[in-house]
């Protein structure tokens, strides 16, 4: 059984769309596939409606948080929610003002650029941006214009966090998020956590003190994951009874990673399933 539990789609910054994911995951020769698009359900439906015969959706999201980092200070943190009810209202409310939150961060950013003279049009950004508009659509507009080289350039620059043009994100506390998804009866997992090339760590105790408030499970096998990272949250997961997740984090043609690159044990799987209320897998 082939279980992967992270990909994303064209409903945030993957490229294939929710109905090519889900016929592709097939194709890979998965047996379980969970759509984790950010901070966002738009590709539920479409998933739905293509999932090819034999194959066992599980209705996901990636979560934009902030956590409390090694160094004392907030980190930003990805957590995976899985099989929550999409209704539940606070939840609801909360994705509603991060959405919006998202655009006028984009559109404050953009606004800096022009009042400095930049040849960026903002709304024309937010249009091609969509729903999980960020940095990288900047990045993209900048490199258009001819202002940057390549999308690096932008991130490395003027969209870093001492860049000009920084603006700081309204993301959910950790804690918050992980109790909004157990009351929405999901289950949450920390996503690559010990992704040390995408920045400063979480602090292991902040994950023990998530862990009492009804954290479900750390993802282990993560393609940003050395092997002494795996052995880390190995330990962790083992101290604090929680369930472990591997995954491939797929984004279609805009990384390199293969659909099922790294999976998750049916034993884990069982575990995951079973602890969730909000909606049910999905197998046609
Ligand atoms: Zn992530
Ligand atoms: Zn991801």
């Amino acid at each position: 059984m082939r279980i992967d539990l992270h990909t994303h789609s064209t409903a945030s910054d993957g490229t294939d769309t929710p109905a090519e994911l889900v016929r592709n995951a097939a194709a890979a020769g998965l047996d379980v596939v969970a759509i984790t698009d950010h901070d966002n359900t738009a590709g539920w439906t479409e998933a739905v409606d293509a999932l090819p015969r034999g194959l066992t959706l599980v209705r996901g999201m990636e979560m934009s948080c902030i956590g409390l980092g090694e160094d004392g200070l907030p980190v930003p943190v990805h957590l995976l929610a899985y099989l929550f009810d999409p209704t539940d209202r606070s939840f609801a409310e909360e994705r509603e003002r991060l959405r919006g939150e998202r655009m006028e961060r984009v559109r404050a950013m953009a606004e800096r650029m022009v009042a400095d003279g930049l040849p960026i049009d903002p709304d024309a950004v937010l249009a091609s941006a969509g729903p999980s508009a960020g940095r990288p659509h900047l990045a993209r507009a900048l490199v258009a214009a001819g202002v940057v080289p390549s999308v690096d350039a932008a991130f490395e620059e003027l969209l870093a966090p001492h860049g000009p043009y920084y603006v700081e994100k309204g993301d959910t506390p950790l804690r918050r998020a992980v109790e909004m998804i157990a009351t929405a009866g999901g289950v949450s997992v920390i996503a690559h956590a010990r992704a040390r090339k995408r920045g400063r760590l979480l602090a292991l105790d902040d994950i023990r003190e998530l862990a009492a408030l009804g954290l479900g499970g750390l993802e282990l096998d993560h393609p940003d994951h050395s092997a002494q990272d795996r052995e880390i949250l190995a330990d962790l997961a083992a101290e604090l009874g929680l369930l472990t997740t591997g995954s491939s984090d797929y984004h279609g043609a805009n990384k390199t990673i293969r659909l099922g690159q790294f999976t998750t044990d049916p034993a884990q799987f069982e575990v995951l399933a079973g602890k969730a209320s909000g909606v049910p897998v999905i197998t046609s």
